[in-house]
């Protein structure tokens, strides 16, 4: 089942990056493993997948202890981060998709032994319920980050609204994608931004289109029939 569910998620990757003009090799798709078991986690890397993501903490501490044979796994932090638990998960992570505040940077920045690859949460739609910074926030908030050389601000990210139409969806990554390019085309040595963190079960291939590299997927990979 997961196979035929990947193999699928594989091709419909594929397929929008051709109605796109882009190449796969663009793509990352992360798996988000929150709603299953360690074991499933295991099939998925058995079948090559090698970007997991979970949104809590403790979840993805101990999926990492579960899979712990498996060096090839990247590590993918998607949730929301508590800066008392910053100490706990920033040196077992390669990847931290939610960075919406200063302070939030700053305890980062006293934790982390690496650099981190990050991405700011940019709260597009402007739903109350949503973290994230807000766009007009993202230019002085990037400056702030200037000097913490633990952060790598590597791309952007957001959520989709739940409940929008495929236009309004679409409008929220474009938007995303102007604002990368916004700050790409500064050059900033700690800020390349080159990537966009956008696109789960029921958006991907919209998200592929605006230009979405990374790809966050659950539900659509455990799906049954
Ligand atoms: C759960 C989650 C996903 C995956 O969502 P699906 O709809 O199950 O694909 C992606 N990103 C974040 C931040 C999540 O919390």
């Amino acid at each position: 089942m997961i196979a035929e569910n990947l193999h699928r998620i594989e091709q419909e990757i594929q397929e929008s990056c051709a109605l796109a003009s882009r190449n796969p090799e663009e793509i990352t798709m992360v798996a988000v493993t929150k709603s299953v078991d360690s074991m499933t986690a295991n099939e998925l890397v058995e079948l090559g997948v090698t970007d997991l993501a979970e949104n809590r903490v403790d979840k993805l501490l101990d999926k990492k202890r579960s899979l712990s044979n498996y060096q090839q796994i990247k590590w993918h932090l998607i949730g929301n981060l508590q800066r008392r638990k910053v100490k706990l998960i920033i040196n077992e992570i390669d990847y931290f998709h939610a960075l919406d505040s200063l302070r939030l940077a700053q305890e980062i920045q006293k934790r982390a032994e690496h650099q981190i690859k990050c991405f700011i949460e940019v709260n597009v739609s402007g739903e109350e319920s949503k973290h994230g910074i807000r766009p007009s926030d993202l230019q002085s908030f990037i400056k702030e980050l200037e000097g913490l050389e633990k952060i790598q601000v590597i791309g952007l990210m957001t959520m989709a609204p739940y409940e929008a139409t495929e236009l309004e969806i679409r409008n929220v990554f474009s938007t995303l994608k102007q604002l990368q390019e916004s700050v790409k085309e500064q050059d900033l040595q700690y800020a390349p931004c080159t990537e966009l963190s956008m696109g789960m079960s029921q958006d991907f291939k919209t998200a592929i289109e605006e230009g979405a590299t990374f790809v966050r997927i659950g539900t659509a990979l455990f799906k049954k029939g």
